[in-house]
């Protein structure tokens, strides 16, 4: 080989790995949830390496990841976030640029059932990022899953940063913690750290255990004859909806600012759960008088009437803007639902 052909190869090579190692690298732990799937796809898309956690990598099934075809790309930690040695092990192996926070129990009706294990994962689970964050006093920014569940009942009034919380169930009481958690270690360490404090986003990747993919996926069955009868708890509730792959993109801008803060991710409308099932029966051209049945026994002990949140800030600094509301959620759900593109 000519020396000039070897010193061609050698600038070749040099630049792939100065290309690699200019690649950020970020964590996701609960990766193989919903949000954690969407933004895999979105950080790999930017060119990201992107490592993730589950709790047990060998027995989670990943078909959020598969769904969207990127189980491939994507290198999977076992993690118990409850655990410090754990979360050290894994942030000293993949040494992340950014970690998102993400893993968690994150049912609302669950917790009231579970309230331990929704404090512990939630509560304890982010503690020990931030210690660990803080023991190896590494450079990474941190992405905390916040929720409008902690500011409670809004009465109506779209809900902002500085709101006192107001939780109405062990989820939100983890929530909240979790949140003031992350503030604190920011403003004691000066850690990058920051909550977005999410409103209700949906997908098709949705876990059937939510209410909004319960309905979704009863109005398609019950149009395709099942001649089944859909249950559910209160249906004056007022929620937040939007799309979780558009809201997975303002967890990724919340990193990218130069100093860190909590912002408020929602569409800013409120509709109510009988306007949800209004939507999803129409589109399958169905009234859903005729197949959905109030059920006392569905009340949980404590609700949120009104829920809804001002995404003022995040448009102005963040540059983020819902642009699916409830009606597009509804109806690009039953559209996945009914080519048989929803998971589980
Ligand atoms: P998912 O429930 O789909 O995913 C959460 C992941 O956390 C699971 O895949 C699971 O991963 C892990 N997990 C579940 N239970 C536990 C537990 N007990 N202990 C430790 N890990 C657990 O949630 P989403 O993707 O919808 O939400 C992501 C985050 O955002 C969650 O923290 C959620 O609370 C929060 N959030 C979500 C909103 C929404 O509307 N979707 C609104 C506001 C906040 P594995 O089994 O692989 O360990």
């Amino acid at each position: 080989m000519a020396p000039e052909e070897t010193v061609q190869k050698r600038t070749e090579q040099d630049s792939a790995i100065e290309k690699q190692s200019a690649k950020k690298r970020a964590l996701i732990t609960g990766i193989s949830g919903q949000d954690g799937a969407y933004l895999a796809k979105n950080l790999l898309a930017r060119g990201y390496e992107v490592h993730g956690t589950s709790r047990d990598s060998e027995t989670t099934s990943f078909w959020r990841l598969e769904h969207l075809g990127v189980r491939g790309n994507v290198v999977i930690h076992s993690m118990s976030a409850t655990e410090l040695h754990s979360v050290l092990h894994v942030l000293r192996q993949v040494q992340p640029d950014e970690i998102y926070n993400l893993a968690g129990q994150s049912s609302v009706s669950l917790s009231f059932e579970q309230p331990l294990e929704t404090m512990t994962s939630n509560i304890i689970g982010t503690l020990n990022l931030l210690e660990a964050i803080r023991f190896l006093g590494v450079g990474v920014r941190l992405y905390n899953a916040g929720s409008s569940e902690s500011f409670g009942d809004v009465g109506g009034v779209p809900a902002t940063i500085g709101k006192p919380f107001n939780p109405r169930s062990p989820y939100a009481v983890a929530k909240a913690t979790a949140f003031w958690e992350v503030a604190n270690y920011r403003e004691a360490y000066g850690l990058y750290a920051c909550s977005g404090v999410l409103f209700n986003h949906e997908s098709p990747l949705r876990s059937p255990r939510f209410v909004t993919r319960k309905i979704v996926s009863a109005a398609c069955r019950i149009a395709a004859g099942s001649g089944e009868t859909l249950h559910l708890g209160n249906m004056d509730v007022q929620r937040d909806w939007g799309w979780a792959e558009e809201y997975v993109e303002a967890m990724w801008r919340m990193l990218q600012q130069p100093e860190p803060r909590d912002y408020v991710i929602a569409t800013g409308v409120q509709s109510s759960l009988r306007d949800f099932v209004h939507e999803a029966f129409a589109c399958v051209g169905l009234d859903w008088r005729a197949h959905v049945h109030a059920d006392p026994s569905l009340l949980r002990p404590s609700d949120i009437a009104s829920s809804v949140g001002d995404p003022a800030v995040a448009e102005r600094e963040l540059g983020w803007k819902a642009t699916m509301h409830m009606p597009d959620v509804v109806k690009e759900m039953i559209r996945h639902e009914q080519a048989g593109l929803s998971g589980e």
